[in-house]
């Protein structure tokens, strides 16, 4: 069994996403001085999933450091979709918000094609998500928009850490509309040749192999082995899942990895997609947690503030 970490460079995202939200204060300083209040954020959370109620306390939490104004609005694990429609369309008449996020997952009970009746009904100014098909068309044809946070982040972070993209092989594992696909054009656009992998793809290590970017974002914990890599490359975990179960995190982290007095204490441990043995043969790599996470919280903040920014430009 192997450590944790040994070789790989570590992006350490808690630190890149200071450095970004240092920047913000300044920015929200002079759009309350202009606009006679501060920006706003409106929270829709449906359910009681563990993740969605840690990941939007931090959302709110970060909100009040900063001294942007957030409206959490709760709905039941029985509630329907237009519900949730419902306070969207409140969230889009109200001038205070500026930027709108439907926590995801929604509740099951919604039906599948829940997320995407909500995202379309999201008025596009105040898509702070970058998940409405207005904001996925702009960022298909690279015009000014605003992109979904985590892929943003992570560009952020690699021009940060100094790590080139342009003319790199990237392989993102994942095709989502909130991750994969979004990742993909956000390489493609800085000019990486970008290849696309996802549940059907044959003989995935040998094509993550030919990287030296790799991001996977699939949801499968240490999913990516020693062998999807090219030693050397850039590894992006995306993947975030809770695991509860103790032989699972030994299987992973080994019978002494600090992980279980976590398991111990919260009943759980946050692993990634990607194996701790990658850490022996990558050149830089994302932990999780503490890599990808804390970067999507700071680029929901910045897009909430650019969203602010141009609707009062606008006159809105
Ligand atoms: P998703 O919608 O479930 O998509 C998962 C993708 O992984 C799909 O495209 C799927 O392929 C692919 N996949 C599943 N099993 C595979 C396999 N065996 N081989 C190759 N590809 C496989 O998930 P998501 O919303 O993109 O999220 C992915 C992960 O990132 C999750 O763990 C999520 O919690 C995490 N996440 C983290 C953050 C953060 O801030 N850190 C933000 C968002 C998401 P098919 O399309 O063929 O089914």
């Amino acid at each position: 069994m192997t450590a944790e970490a040994t070789v790989a460079q570590r992006l350490d995202g808690k630190i890149v996403g200071a450095e970004i939200r240092a920047s913000l204060p300044p920015r929200i300083q002079a759009f309350t001085a202009s606009a006679g209040r501060p920006p706003g954020l409106g929270i829709v959370l449906a359910g009681h999933d563990g993740g969605s109620e840690t990941y939007v306390r931090n959302k709110m939490k970060a909100c009040a450091e900063l001294g942007v104004y957030a409206v959490l609005e709760r709905l039941s694990d029985e509630a329907g979709v237009d519900e949730v429609l419902e306070i969207v369309e409140r969230f889009n008449q109200t001038e205070t918000i500026d930027g709108i996020l439907v926590q995801s997952p929604l509740p099951s009970g919604m039906g599948s094609g829940a997320e995407q009746r909500v995202f379309v009904a999201i008025h596009p100014d105040k898509d702070v998500d970058g998940f409405t098909p207005i904001n996925a068309g702009r960022l298909v044809q690279n015009r000014p928009g605003i992109a979904p946070g985590t892929p943003s982040g992570i560009i952020e972070m690699l021009d940060r850490v100094g790590i080139p993209i342009e003319g790199q092989r990237a392989v993102v594992i994942g095709r989502s509309d909130i991750v994969g696909k979004p990742m993909a054009l956000l390489l493609l656009h800085r000019h990486a040749t970008v290849t696309v992998c996802h549940s059907r793809t044959i003989d995935l290590p040998a094509v993550a192999s030919t990287a030296d970017i790799l991001v996977a974002a699939i949801g499968r914990p240490g999913f990516v082995t020693r062998d999807f890599v090219k030693p050397g490359a850039t590894v992006i975990d995306v993947g975030t899942t809770w695991l509860r179960d103790r032989d699972a995190v030994i299987a992973l982290f080994g019978p002494e990895s600090p992980r279980l007095e976590v398991l111990e204490r919260r009943g759980h441990t946050v692993v990634g997609d990607v194996h701790p043995e990658v850490a022996e043969i990558a050149g830089a790599l994302t932990p999780v947690p503490g890599g990808v996470g804390p970067l999507t919280i700071t680029m929901l903040l910045s897009n909430t503030i650019r969203a602010a920014e141009l609707r009062h430009a606008q006159g809105k």
